[in-house]
């Protein structure tokens, strides 16, 4: 059985992570979508919270479960004997930090394989970053995040504001 290690902070989930998830999905036989507790970057959302977010918008993909982790990617990927870790694509930008974590993890164990999936063209522009943005300018984020992310946003948009007036 072929399973995929899907890291990130998913901070939070957006329709350009799902997509990844779904066409993995028609590749691979399991997908483990795996919430990093990353301690150095404030998240705006809690673990348990972004969490929660995927284990609802990926409900009805077949063969996905969510966890969380800690520590090395490498350990996480070692430890759930996974085929594969998977990454997503958008542009070139997104190239070189990629193609850097690929290569350490390779180093650091040879048996190590990240697999990458283009984003698709409607979703090449979408960051978890950059919703987080347009929330705080008062945009609307709607065609770019699942129904329970856009809601969780509105109500989180005073943190988001008193988080960038510090
Ligand atoms: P990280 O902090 O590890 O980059 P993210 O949650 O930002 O975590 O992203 C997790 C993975 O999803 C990364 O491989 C990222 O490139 C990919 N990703 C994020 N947004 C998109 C998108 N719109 N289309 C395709 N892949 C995406």
């Amino acid at each position: 059985m072929k399973t995929a290690l899907f890291p990130g902070s998913f901070d939070p989930v957006t329709n350009g992570h799902l997509d990844i998830v779904s066409r993995a999905g028609r590749i691979f036989d399991r997908i483990i979508v795996a919430v990093a507790s990353n301690e150095s970057k404030s998240a705006l959302f809690s673990m348990e919270e972004r969490k929660k977010f995927l284990e609802h918008v990926c409900m009805d993909i077949p063969n996905v479960e969510v966890i969380s982790f800690k520590g090395l990617l490498l350990d996480a990927a070692r430890n759930l004997k996974v085929s594969a870790v998977l990454r997503g694509l958008r542009a070139i930008s997104d190239f070189e930090y990629e193609f850097q974590m690929a290569m350490m993890n390779k180093e650091l164990d040879s048996r190590f394989e990240t697999v990458f999936l283009m984003s698709s063209s409607q979703y090449s522009f979408v960051s978890s970053r950059m919703i987080k943005e347009i929330v705080r300018l008062g945009g609307d984020v709607t065609p770019f995040v699942p129904p329970i992310v856009n809601q969780a946003l509105k109500e989180k948009r005073g943190k988001i504001l008193e988080e960038t007036a510090e």
